[in-house]
């Protein structure tokens, strides 16, 4: 059968930021990192989200809840008992319509009376009326972090399903060092939307993805490479994690962090991935293989730095395994289902041609044929998706929106069968 050409490329939208529109519950507690929730509070209203900001007693004395409500344009609840507050609005309203309560900082008082349930304030009685997920920043000073009390309720409040994010090493108000820093508000964040993903259309999947350049040894200091910045499969393990999936990266060395929630396998050689590949792949549900694999390694790296002598030098360069293909055969010799394979082609001309060849070559499901150099680094992309019966083009695509097609794809594909992954979705009664 021949397969349908692709219409008119059509213009795919990115998709939109998990905290857009949901209702998030900040409590800020009175610890120096406070400041921080400012910037959180911004970064969430940024995001879509409709924040209720709660303000424990010793927070007011730290921020003005002045400051929050510039931010979010919606009351703040502070001091429970100061005559004239704004408590006339219902804080138990909050608790009913949140869909994540995060507590950032907590400070070791709150921890505490989380755990014991204690029902002395406004974020006291938010956090005992809410089913909803219970994410916690702590800050506090080492020892207190350490603290076998605390730790206690560190224990029981995870026990109860509650999420920590945090505390970092690093260096504290007092000026020492050690476990106790208030985790960053882009990383509270993203630590939020991992939590809100759990219910996409992806729950239950296990997706394994490649990305960025290999690094093949001259010497110990020299190496071949490309100039593979990782965005592309950066992008697919974000959207991938967004839609609920269990998400793993296998990637080069590149100069970007992986989403929270993706589970990283750093590398730097061809050899070294096709190792974690055929690991790794038998079990997911599927591969994409979106890395810049280097064709060629130095034949015999040296292990002493080369010294550079009169004339020239010449390299001999030994061909790099076909990852995709190699695992092509593994597949074939093992028992169970195998995974749906993309891979990509950057072509320069004759995208169709060229992507269908690769289609068939290395044996796989999907092909994301790219033209380059239009698509290099952060600019717009000219791609066509390639399957054995049709093809889809789209243009203008950012790599996000490139990647949420992929994974309608892959979605489509896996349909009703069962994942290979558990189903890690936190049911709101989960209490914390
Ligand atoms: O053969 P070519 O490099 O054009 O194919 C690109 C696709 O094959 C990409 O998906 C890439 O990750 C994968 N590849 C591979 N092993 C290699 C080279 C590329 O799996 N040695």
């Amino acid at each position: 059968m021949n397969p349908t050409p692709a219409d008119r490329p059509a213009f795919r939208p990115e998709p939109p930021d998990l905290l857009a529109g949901r209702g998030i519950a900040l409590g800020v507690s009175g610890s120096i990192a406070a400041y921080k929730a400012l910037a959180l509070t911004s970064g969430l209203v940024q995001a879509g989200a409709r924040v209720d900001v709660i303000l424990t007693q010793a927070a007011t004395e730290l921020l003005r809840p002045l400051a929050f409500q510039a931010l979010t344009h919606r009351p703040v609840v502070g001091d429970l008992w100061a005559p004239g507050s704004e408590l006339a609005m219902d804080h138990l309203a909050i608790a009913q319509r949140a869909e994540l309560l995060l507590v950032a900082p907590a400070t070791a008082d709150r921890l505490s009376r989380l755990a014991l349930g204690l029902a002395g304030d406004a974020l006291d009685t938010t956090a005992l009326a809410s089913t909803a997920p219970l994410v916690l920043a702590p800050a506090m000073e080492p020892n207190m972090w350490a603290h076998p009390a605390i730790q206690a309720h560190v224990a029981s409040l995870t026990a109860r399903g509650a999420h920590f994010v945090g505390p970092w090493e690093g260096r504290l108000a007092s000026g020492k060092l050690g476990l106790g820093r208030m985790a960053e508000p882009e990383t509270i964040l993203d630590h939020l939307r991992w939590l809100l993903a759990r219910q996409g259309d992806l729950a239950g999947r296990s997706i394994l993805i490649t990305a960025g350049p290999t690094r093949e040894p001259l010497d110990p200091l020299r190496f071949l490479s490309n100039r593979s910045t990782g965005s592309m499969g950066f992008a697919l393990a974000r959207v991938a994690r967004d839609r609920g999936a269990r998400v793993t990266l296998i990637h080069g060395p590149v100069a970007q962090d992986a989403p929270v929630g993706v589970a990283t396998v750093p590398v730097e050689r061809a050899l070294d991935m096709q190792a974690a590949v055929l690991d790794l792949a038998p079990a997911c549900d599927a591969l994409i293989m979106s890395a810049a694999v280097a064709d060629y390694r130095p034949a015999a790296p040296s292990e002493r730095k080369i010294k550079k002598q009169p004339g020239d030098l010449r390299l001999e360069l030994s061909r790099n395994p076909d990852i995709l293909g190699s695992l092509a055969e593994a597949l074939a010799e093992g028992s169970g289902p195998p995974p749906y394979r993309v891979g990509f082609a950057a072509e320069t001309e004759d995208l169709e041609t060229n992507g269908r060849a690769k289609l068939q070559r290395k044996g796989l499901d999907l092909v994301v044929a790219n033209r380059v150099p239009a698509s290099f680094g952060a600019g717009e992309h000219e791609v066509l998706l390639l399957t054995p019966d049709a093809s889809e083009a789209l243009q203008g695509a950012s790599k996000l929106a490139v990647a949420a097609a992929i994974l309608d794809r892959v979605t489509q594909a896996l349909g009703a069968s069962p994942g290979t992954g558990t189903d890690v979705s936190v049911p709101r009664s989960e209490r914390a």
